[in-house]
């Protein structure tokens, strides 16, 4: 996939605007995203599909900035929303609801009604009991819900168990063995409309295997079910398209591509796929500021303006993100633990790395556009960061920095007596 940010002469630039630039206009930390790499990644998905009747729904919790939503809307992609919140975000974005697939396995009455009255592509059903919400939902406004089930097709996609979501002990989906049962009763109900069937095995994969495996799983069941008399017309691979943020080998799409799509040359379906990560993270990085070095008799830490808070992956999953200055520089090498400013031992954003920085210095932290503004929360009371976008080669504050109104917004304290 495309990284958004080159070196020239020393200094890092993400399409032609210095990052050295940015930070002075917009301050640190920020998140700086770049319009051409996400246009570019979601081009690499288009050409990889050619021919093939295909629906690309960009996963909007791996990034939900109305500009990247727009980017995408803009190209004609859909989206895979996992809530109501992901659905006005969308719509806001000029995204068409036609192209909208709704995931999550505990969708709202509420979120269901939203989502009826503007006419999403489908629902992505996670259980029986979603289910007869779903048909009582649509009964009440006279509609029908066009659904697709989510099986679980039990591969093991070799990935970060946090990520890892099509394992029979995982939390999603329907188990493989019911699922043809839960079809039998769907076709019952009256105000249900199955038109298709969707997996997703988990995040960050690096193998075709896992892929090819769960989409034959996948047409299987369709042709059981066919037999059965239900006719489902789409075939929903889920995302999981993993990137490079070291030096795993990264599968491209391409690559992905030519081994499912012969799976295809004989069928009518269409095909829907979910990537998020694939399309945004190597369109983004976060920038930040070196406060303060110091050491002790184990260790030497540089302290930086973002944390946890801020960007949460190697907290969370122990992520290796990529962190390098963005102006090279003689300072002579040393190893680092990157840290943050929040109170906990567990905020690092890279550990043991080898760098060549002062006081001062600003610090690039790679493939930062997915699921790094998206989990970032207020802790220690920590304003969220600015995010930026480059279009055009030229700078746009997309998401402006939180102020202390914006922290205690809602906040009012007890009742003076
Ligand atoms: C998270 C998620 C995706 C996107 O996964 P990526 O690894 O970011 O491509 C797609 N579909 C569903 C149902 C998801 O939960």
């Amino acid at each position: 996939m495309h990284s958004a940010t080159q070196r020239n002469n020393g200094d890092l630039f993400i399409d032609q605007v210095a990052l050295s630039t940015i930070a002075k206009q917009f301050g640190t930390p920020c998140y700086v995203y770049s319009k051409k790499a996400i246009e570019q990644n979601f081009i690499a998905y288009k050409n990889a599909l050619s021919d093939q009747p295909h629906l690309i729904c960009y996963a909007v919790k791996s990034n939900s900035n109305i500009a990247v939503l727009q980017t995408l809307a803009a190209l004609g992609a859909g989206f895979d929303i996992v809530s109501v919140g992901e659905l006005e975000r969308v719509l806001l974005a000029g995204g068409n609801p036609a192209n909208v697939v709704f995931s999550g396995l505990a969708k709202t009455s509420f979120e269901m009604r939203r989502a009826l009255q503007v006419g999403i592509h489908c629902f992505n059903v996670e259980s029986e009991s979603e289910l007869a919400l779903l048909n009582e939902t649509a009964a009440e406004l006279s509609l029908q819900a066009p659904v697709s089930m989510r099986v679980n097709p039990d591969v093991d996609a070799n990935t970060h168990p946090y990520i890892s979501t099509g394992l029979k002990e995982d939390k999603f989906g329907i188990a493989f063995d019911t699922a043809i049962d839960v079809y039998k009763q769907a076709s019952q109900m009256s105000n249900i409309n199955l038109i298709g069937i969707d997996c997703h095995i988990g995040s960050q994969l690096t193998e075709i295997q896992p892929f090819v495996d769960a989409t034959e799983r996948l047409l299987v069941m369709v042709d059981q079910l066919s037999e059965l008399g239900i006719q489902l017309n789409h075939i929903d691979i889920g995302g999981g398209l993993g990137v490079r943020y070291h030096d795993e080998q990264v599968l491209t799409v391409d690559a992905l591509m030519k081994e499912l799509l012969p799976l295809f040359s004989e069928r009518s379906e269409l095909l829907v796929l979910e990537p998020g990560r694939s399309m945004t993270a190597n369109a983004g990085i976060l920038l930040t500021q070196v406060q303060y070095l110091k050491s002790n008799d184990h260790k030497n830490f540089a302290v930086v303006d973002a944390a946890m808070n801020d960007m949460l992956r190697p907290s969370l999953y122990g992520a290796w993100m990529d962190i390098q200055p963005i102006t090279t520089n003689n300072t002579p090498e040393r190893q680092y633990d990157v840290v943050g400013p929040v109170c906990e031992s567990g905020d690092f954003l890279g550990k043991d790395r080898k760098l060549s920085i002062a006081e001062g210095d600003y610090l690039c932290l790679f493939g930062a556009g997915a699921y790094g503004f998206v989990m970032s929360s207020n802790y220690n009371s920590r304003p969220r960061v600015a995010e930026i976008m480059v279009a055009d080669n030229e700078a746009h504050v997309v998401r402006a920095r939180e102020n202390f109104e914006d922290l205690i917004k809602g906040e009012q304290g007890l009742p003076v007596k």
